[in-house]
């Protein structure tokens, strides 16, 4: 089966939450002339058409010359994970890293044969990332441990994976203590792709330097799509847009996606530099 995580030397996940902010990072990624991952929550999946969500990204992409591939992040359900085989997503992440090593192993396992027969790519977690997203949380942080990586990589057949090594998800409190180590030790002992979380806040010469790793090729961005979200609608207040007399809705909307696309924009240039 064909991983298209080695299409390009690394690519950045953007979540998502509608068609439009789909069409903005989408519009970032043409401009760069690169592929891009978008991905949904477990929660927005629930929410969002997924019919209608899986046709605009792949036909407003190839119109833009570009491919957009369809994640599913941080799945605890496997049902869940299963309606997104179905719905054609390219690829879907089942996260049991709060339980211990071996039931991790049996839960991504069953995943994976399932999504493997219908040409869906499985994402993994081994050792759980800290933070807050969406419903899932986790305050401790828990650097993966050189044994429950060894296990995972030797008893289950994913195809990305990705581990704690510092990094965390929403916004970080102060600078991280990244443990580049870890994903070393992980990308010189398997050719699986490696996928750093929490990207969102990491400074960009430490994904620089990740992207310097070989075989680390997704870089998952959550909560700066939606800061830049919020950054639209306050721009739009402090132009006075939102004045009830002559308020425009696609002004404000313009506002929302240039902001969600210049982030994705200064992201993505850094795979080209
Ligand atoms: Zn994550």
């Amino acid at each position: 089966m064909k991983n298209y995580l080695f299409e390009q030397k690394a690519a950045f996940a953007f979540n998502i939450w509608s068609i439009d902010s789909a069409r903005a990072v989408i519009d970032a990624a043409a401009a760069k002339k690169t592929n891009v991952i978008l991905q949904t929550s477990s929660g927005v999946f629930q929410n969002i058409a997924k019919k209608q969500l899986r046709e605009f990204v792949s036909s407003y992409a190839a119109d833009q010359g570009i491919r957009a591939w369809l994640h599913l992040d941080h799945c605890k359900k496997t049902e869940l994970v299963r309606e997104a085989v179905e719905s054609a997503w390219d690829s879907v992440m089942i996260d049991a890293s709060d339980r211990p090593v071996e039931e991790n192993i049996a839960v991504t396992n069953e995943v994976t044969d399932y999504a493997h027969e219908r040409e869906v790519l499985v994402e993994a977690e081994v050792g759980q990332i800290r933070g807050v997203e969406d419903d899932l949380a986790c305050e401790q942080a828990q650097i993966a441990s050189v044994e429950d990586i060894d296990r995972f990589l030797q008893e289950t057949e994913i195809d990305m994976i990705a581990a704690a090594f510092g990094n965390a998800h929403g916004l970080y409190q102060s600078e991280p203590k990244l443990h580049y180590e870890i994903v070393e030790y992980i990308t010189g002992k398997t050719r699986i792709p490696f996928v750093v979380h929490g990207g969102s806040g990491m400074t960009d010469e430490a994904i620089r330097r990740l992207l310097r790793i070989p075989n680390v090729r997704k870089i998952n961005i959550s909560t700066d799509v939606k800061l830049a979200y919020r950054k639209g609608i306050t721009a739009a207040y402090e132009k006075g847009l939102m004045e009830r007399d002559g308020f425009q809705a696609t002004t404000v909307e313009h506002l929302i996606h240039e902001s969600i696309k210049s982030m994705a924009g200064a992201k993505l240039s850094l795979l080209t530099e």
